[in-house]
């Protein structure tokens, strides 16, 4: 086991990471920028080193400022947490070639499925339902309109290397094809320095369900269930749940089996969740992420597992610690994303916290990094906290989900905080009745 772990992140996450070590007995490293010189991450590590100046790009995406901070600091590994440089291949590579063990995946399987369209092409080969679509990218826009004509309209355009929702467009007709073509490539362009894009049919009321998944390297290949992710702005997820209220056991154990035959065909290692549409009663792959996922909290909670705990024992050599047949669900979770951000226009809200509370008692986990006095800085993600209940079924859940969220003050920024008191008491929330769209046509409503 490790005696020392760099965690290359931030926020809530870097926290996190540092309470799974700090349990494991394991001493911790934090970077930071100089905006975060003040953060809670790194006043609860036991050391910290800063990797640059505020902007990202400069600091918790400085590869090298990163690794001298592991050889000054004699850290053996490094956690990149989610986001900045949790996917990034040629990173997971550089760890690697200096001789330390980055915590996830090998580089191979992380460009693989940073690739959508290689990604897409190996798992259908596996036997994973995906969206139909495209045989790989379309440049020329007959070709395009050709495949569309195929699958039938609406089409989506997507980009090879997207994420976070951008580089995608839709297609309702024939007539904005070669428009949405042109804008997905300019955005992709822009935003991934990679124009490649490919089509998909664009389903019309799905449900986001993703199977969560963890392979160590001795073979043993594991699911976790899986999480419902369909509330969503902007395709970006705003609550999660595990169960998905939408699944049957049989549905579940089937499509977990299928998942894991295909991760093991891969050779997978580590934690990694593999995204699905799931419409009809079927299921359509979309993208596997390579990494820790910000919504693995709920299935921790009805798993009761730890699944940073799980990547580190993997990263080091270790076996999982349970088996498929000791993983048994037990009752309900569901995730809130508490952003510092307006609660109608979600405009950030960066600032200082002049008073928070965050709420307790049974079944209740807050994963925040902020405090009284605290000063959100404006150069990152306005992610401030994630409330995740859990209770012996879903009523009961969204019962304490209400409670909690009362609970919950923020004071001296917005937040989202005021979202959760009103999806919480929405009917189609409440009878688990909602897909990707249903959140963003609840916000226009409110809107009027
Ligand atoms: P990203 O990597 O940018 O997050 P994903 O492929 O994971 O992109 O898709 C993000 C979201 O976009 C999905 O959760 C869903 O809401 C929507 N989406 C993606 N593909 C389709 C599709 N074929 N039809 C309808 N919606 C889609």
């Amino acid at each position: 086991m490790f005696n020392k772990i760099l965690i290359a992140n931030r926020g809530e996450i870097a926290l996190r990471i540092l309470r799974a070590c700090r349990e494991m007995d394991i001493k911790t490293v934090a970077v930071h920028s100089t905006a975060d010189v003040d953060a809670m991450h790194v006043r609860l590590a036991d050391e910290s080193v800063c990797v640059g100046p505020n902007a990202a790009a400069q600091s918790y995406l400085n590869i090298p400022a990163i690794i001298t901070a592991c050889e000054l600091t004699g850290a053996e590994a490094i956690h990149p947490g989610y986001g900045f440089l949790s996917e990034n291949a040629n990173f997971a590579q550089i760890v690697a070639e200096h001789g330390l063990t980055f915590i996830g995946p090998t580089a191979e399987h992380i460009r693989l499925m940073g690739d959508k369209i290689a990604a897409k092409d190996t798992m259908r080969r596996l036997g994973v339902p995906c969206v139909p679509g495209s045989d790989g990218a379309v440049t020329d826009p007959k070709k395009a309109l050709k495949v569309a004509d195929e699958i039938g309209f609406p089409v989506l355009v997507k980009a090879a290397s997207g994420g976070g929702g951008r580089g995608m467009k839709v297609a309702a007709t024939r007539d904005d094809l070669a428009e949405a073509m042109s804008t997905a490539r300019a955005e992709a362009k822009a935003a991934f320095g990679d124009d490649s894009v490919y089509l998909e049919k664009y389903l019309s009321l799905p449900r986001h369900i993703e199977v969560q998944v963890v392979a160590d390297s001795h073979g043993n290949v594991v699911h976790l269930g899986e999480r419902d992710c369909s509330l969503q702005r902007r395709h970006q997820k705003v609550l999660e749940e595990a169960p998905s209220p939408a699944l049957t056991q049989a549905q579940r154990d089937e499509i977990g089996e299928i998942v894991v035959a295909a991760v093991k065909e891969m050779g997978y290692l580590g934690v990694g969740t593999i995204e699905f549409l799931y419409e009809g009663g079927r299921f359509y792959f979309i993208e596997m992420n390579t990494r820790l996922q910000v919504e693995h909290p709920v299935t921790e909670a009805i798993y009761s597992v730890d699944l940073v705990r799980e990547q580190i024992r993997i990263a080091s050599g270790e076996k999982l610690s349970f088996k498929q047949k000791d993983l048994v669900a037990r009752g309900h979770a569901i995730e809130c994303r508490i952003n510092a951000e307006n609660p109608r226009t979600f405009a950030p809200s960066p600032g200082e916290v002049k008073s928070f509370h965050a709420p307790g008692g049974l079944g209740v986990r807050m994963d925040s990094a902020i405090y009284n006095g605290y000063r959100i800085p404006p150069y990152y993600d306005s992610l401030i906290g994630k409330l995740i209940v859990h209770g012996e079924n879903r009523q009961e859940c969204v019962m304490r989900m209400r409670r909690a969220i009362a609970e919950t003050v923020v004071d001296g920024v917005e937040s989202t905080t005021l979202l959760f008191h009103k999806i919480g008491v929405d009917p189609d929330f409440v009878n688990g009745d909602y897909h990707i769209h249903w959140l963003e046509r609840w916000l226009a409503q409110m809107d009027d």
